[in-house]
């Protein structure tokens, strides 16, 4: 297959399996490529990637294209209106590390919703984000801004206890030299928190014709589950300490993707406003994880690292 005839980014292998072929999402629900697309997976390490050609460049993620894409406010004031609901399923995915006194990174921190809810905890922060047009908000605020994790490590002001990347990955060329810039970043003894999409998402199977075409998307190139992150992480040099599958929408959710088909957030069904419903179908779907989120907790595996050839 001429599309994955390359070299697998992460492992080093080359032996890809479509395992999707059709119109993904481009932008928000509804908007569809023209074409058709395709998803190969490694054989080796299972990741699944887009091909190469329909994804977009990442110069993309610098400029206001990426949230024009999207149908987001482009200005900081705009990006908080989107992201500060969120922050509190990240901050409540750190428990039970605490982050006062130490020093902070967040890769591809947007306008800085995350950082904003724990700067005051954290003795020193740093902010590492491609989209100029947010860095002179951040700086106003304090924060170290960098364009890229490998510009924090260049400057040795920049080594941190903790880093967080929150739904970044997906997006990026090459995951593993990816994790691997964030590793010269961190202390020694640091820890790394990663979020990404999960692929085994329940309605990837309740949903095998539909659903398929809204979770595959332009703008990003990996997607992982569990095991393929692993792989990806052992690979850039780092050891899972501890990974969590998270579901972040309720049962609602999925009953509307199934009548409907089409998503409708945390907007609950009449007769369904219910947390004790939703909390008993997050928990359920966690505990098999099916959910639709993941979190990675990753140190580093000293002396591990396996050099790309
Ligand atoms: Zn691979």
């Amino acid at each position: 297959m001429d599309a994955f005839e390359h070299t697998c980014e992460i492992c080093g292998n080359n032996d890809w399996r479509v395992v999707y072929s059709g119109p993904i999402r481009n932008g928000s629900f509804g908007n569809l490529t023209g074409g058709e697309c395709l998803i190969g997976q490694c054989e080796m390490c299972r990741v699944q990637r887009l091909q190469e050609k329909a994804c977009v460049d990442t110069s993309f993620y610098e400029g206001e294209e990426y949230r024009k894409l999207l149908e987001e406010p482009t200005d900081v004031g705009g990006y908080w209106s989107r992201h500060d609901e969120l922050q509190l399923l990240n901050v409540s995915a750190l428990w039970p590390h605490s982050l006062r006194g130490k020093s902070v990174a967040d890769i591809g921190c947007g306008a800085g919703s995350f950082l904003d809810h724990i700067s005051g905890l954290a003795k020193r922060v740093v902010a590492v984000e491609p989209c100029q047009v947010y860095h002179e908000s951040l700086a106003a605020r304090g924060y170290h801004v960098y364009p890229f994790a490998a510009d924090a490590a260049a400057d040795g002001r920049g080594r941190v206890d903790f880093a967080f990347s929150f739904s970044v990955i997906e997006h990026v060329f090459d995951p593993r030299d990816f994790l691997a810039d964030i590793g010269k970043l961190l202390e020694d003894d640091g820890i790394l928190v990663v979020s990404t999409p999960n692929r085994s998402d329940v309605l990837m199977d309740l949903l095998e014709k539909e659903y398929p075409k809204f979770f595959y998307r332009t703008v990003h190139r990996w997607y992982f589950d569990t095991d393929s992150f692993a792989h990806c992480a052992q690979h850039a040099g780092f050891e899972v300490m501890d990974a969590r599958c998270v579901q972040r929408f309720g049962v609602s959710n999925a009953l509307a993707w199934l009548r409907d088909g089409r998503p409708t957030g945390n907007k609950p069904l009449q007769h369904f406003e219910s947390a004790l419903m939703d909390d008993v179908w997050k928990r359920f779907l966690e505990e098999k994880g099916v959910g639709d989120y993941l979190y990675y907790f990753l140190k580093k595996a000293h002396g591990r690292e396996d050099r790309k050839q």
